[in-house]
């Protein structure tokens, strides 16, 4: 019988996965499983959806016709609710399952809203995925002004696009740090005076307290200091959680996110996690954590795949920093604080 392999996510590492089993094992069988319905995309180039400079065609991580020249098995629209270790089967919202020899976690990680501002969730805008980006373009003709509280990729880089479509763009941290993952002193102040100079309205320790919509779709905005501020677009994020709930009883060891060793593989024998739902160990913190970012995704998904396809067993080399592409600038954060 030919092996199976699933893979639970179809972002940068699942997708990096799939091709790496692919050019170890031509007979298999890969499955990857997705919730979302658009064929698979860069998240990083969302910003230039917003912007109208590409179309959701062009920010393809692989081209349409690739998943049938590589015979890859593509289910969008379905998400994956349960795993079994002992019986080797994934289940589906639909209540279909799929046996696997070999399965990879890489379902990602999602925005979470602060808990104090929770209950302004039917306020606030997300900008993690494709529908919200076309949301976004969508709503540029007629938006004003926009208040994004956070400090992570999709904060920044919503509050870039924003800024530069003419929006007038209010930005509050709660504490002096700008960006996540974390970037050095002096890179952090580089990053606020780029702020600054585009243009943006940068509210240094400060917090938002509250949210109302005053008309359909006109808010107002109060910070702890007091100050208002009025706006048709409000983004609060309070940092990332790894999608790893569904495998909350399968056994499978979690702590933020799947924890895996050096390899990529779980405490459960060929189950393997990569991306950002993977939790590492890091010698120089001397814990786990999770790397955030999409260069550290494909790598990751590339060793797992190729160690979940038995090649030689592949360690992962664990970096300090990385370079991440900030307001158009490459700057070094590390992934912890
Ligand atoms: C706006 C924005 C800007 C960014 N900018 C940068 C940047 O400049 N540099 C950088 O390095 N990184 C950036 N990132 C982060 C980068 O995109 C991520 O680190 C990268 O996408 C992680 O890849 P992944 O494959 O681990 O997860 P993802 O790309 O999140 O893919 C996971 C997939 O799993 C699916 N999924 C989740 N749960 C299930 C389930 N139960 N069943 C089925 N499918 C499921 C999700 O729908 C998703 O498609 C940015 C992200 C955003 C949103």
């Amino acid at each position: 019988m030919k092996r199976s392999f699933v893979i639970v996510g179809a972002g940068v590492a699942g997708i990096s996965a799939a091709k790496a089993i692919r050019a170890v094992e031509r007979e298999c069988e890969i499955t990857i499983v997705e919730e979302g319905i658009a064929f698979p995309y860069y998240r990083a180039a969302l910003g230039e959806v917003v912007l109208g400079k590409k179309g959701p065609e062009e920010i393809l991580i692989e081209p349409l016709d690739f998943y049938d020249r590589a015979c890859l098995r593509l289910r969008k629209g379905q998400r994956v609710v349960s795993v079994s270790v002992s019986g080797r089967y994934v289940y589906l919202s639909n209540n279909e399952r799929l046996r696997f020899d070999a399965l990879l976690v890489a379902t990602g990680r999602r925005e979470v809203i602060p808990a104090h501002l929770k209950k302004y969730a039917p306020h606030l805008s997300t900008f993690s995925t494709l529908e919200d980006a076309l949301k976004i373009r969508d709503a540029l003709p007629s938006l004003k002004a926009a208040l994004l509280r956070g400090k992570g990729f999709n904060a920044l880089e919503l509050a870039r696009v924003l800024v530069k479509s003419g929006v007038q763009v209010t930005l509050v941290t709660p504490d002096k740090r700008l960006y996540y993952p974390a970037l050095p002193d002096d890179e952090n102040e580089h990053l606020r005076n780029l702020i600054r100079e585009a243009g943006i309205q940068l509210i240094e320790g400060d917090d938002v307290n509250r949210v109302e919509e005053k008309n359909k779709g006109l808010y107002s905005v109060e910070l702890l200091s007091g100050k208002t501020v009025e706006c048709g677009l409000v983004f609060a994020s309070g940092g990332f959680a790894p999608n790893v709930s569904f495998l909350k009883n399968s056994g499978i060891y979690l702590n933020q996110g799947v924890i895996v060793d050096d390899y990529l593989q779980s405490t459960e024998e060929g189950i393997f996690a990569a991306g950002d739902c993977a939790e590492i160990y890091h010698p120089s913190i001397g814990r786990y954590w999770v790397n955030l970012g999409h260069p550290n995704a494909a790598r990751q998904g590339e060793v797992a795949g190729r160690n979940m396809a038995g090649e030689a067993m592949e360690r992962l080399e664990i970096e300090k920093m990385r370079p991440y592409t900030i307001f158009g600038e490459q700057l070094y954060a590390r992934w912890w604080d």
